[in-house]
């Protein structure tokens, strides 16, 4: 049985409590992180540290603990649980003052929830899909216009992946006035002519972790990088595609609505971005 962390206390999973007037629970009135653990060692914690701080502030929300606890919490986590390979999630909510109102409740007495779990992901890295190459659909992306917040209102993301699965494929890429915004869970990205493109940072889509990482390589290994929204169509003719997560790396893309990119196998620079990021994140994983 897993421990988790709730709210100062490590306890088993089936003893964890919440409030039923949580707002996390009623109102999707709260933000996560998921970081990555391979050999043990969190991968890119900063990254996500930092970003659950802007998630914060941006809804004025409190800081449930320093960024030193917070670490010191995924490594006991990761420690207590054996993991090797895997995830940490991290949630923060604004918390419970015993009843239900739109109204924020005052953040100088009440709480905010922090729950922490580990999931153990053996193989992580040797995903065998990385070699196959992942099967896409595009979608309508009907979300909220706050997407740059790592909110758990992650209802149609959810639904997105069921509608993948329905069609037989693996994910989906949401589309807004004809350009894909990102992936249910991950950034989106083509290959034409060398170049890698992806959606420009806004309000639009998440500010991956693993996104500015990958980009950062990318332009390290002389790669040209060009940040601008692209339409499905031309990705169904881009050389190649890809995602990328915390949780899925480099991800290659090989089939966007039934139209094989390419030699309809995983591409070349996806497929050395992943081994670039694979390595350079494990020799600074902490
Ligand atoms: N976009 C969305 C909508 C996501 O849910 C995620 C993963 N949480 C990402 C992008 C990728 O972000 P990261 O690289 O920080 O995991």
């Amino acid at each position: 049985m897993r421990t988790v962390y709730v709210n100062g206390d490590y306890l088993p999973e089936t003893e964890a409590r919440i409030s039923i007037f949580d707002r996390g629970f009623l109102m999707a009135d709260g933000v996560y992180e998921v970081t990555s653990v391979l050999d043990g060692k969190l991968i890119d914690f900063a990254g996500h540290l930092a970003r659950l701080e802007r998630s914060l502030n941006e809804l004025d929300m409190k800081k449930p603990a320093a960024f030193d606890d917070l670490l010191e919490i995924h490594r006991e986590l990761v420690r207590l649980n054996g993991i090797a390979d895997g995830l940490v999630y991290l949630q923060v909510t604004r918390g419970s003052d015993g009843d239900r109102d739109f109204v924020f409740p005052d953040a100088a007495t009440t709480e905010p929830t922090l729950v922490l779990f580990t999931q153990s992901k053996p193989g992580l890295a040797d995903n065998p899909a990385a070699k196959k190459g992942i099967r896409i659909i595009s979608i309508d992306d009907i979300r909220w216009g706050r997407r740059d917040i790592k909110t758990v209102q992650l209802l149609y993301p959810s639904m997105g992946k069921m509608m993948a699965k329905k069609a037989g494929c693996d994910d989906a890429w949401m589309v807004e006035d004809g350009h894909v915004t990102e992936g249910t869970s991950n950034n989106a990205y083509i290959v034409k002519g060398g170049r890698i493109i992806t959606r420009h940072l806004s309000n639009d889509i998440l500010h991956g972790i693993t996104r500015a990482a990958v980009l950062r390589f990318a332009r390290e290994a002389q790669m040209e990088v060009e940040e601008r929204a692209f339409t499905v169509e031309e990705a169904k003719s881009a050389d190649e595609a890809f995602v990328t997560s915390a949780s899925a790396f480099v991800m290659p893309v090989v089939e966007i609505d039934g139209v094989p990119l390419g030699t309809g196998a995983p591409g070349r620079v996806a497929t050395r971005l992943r081994e670039i990021y694979l390595d350079e994140s494990r020799k600074a994983a902490v």
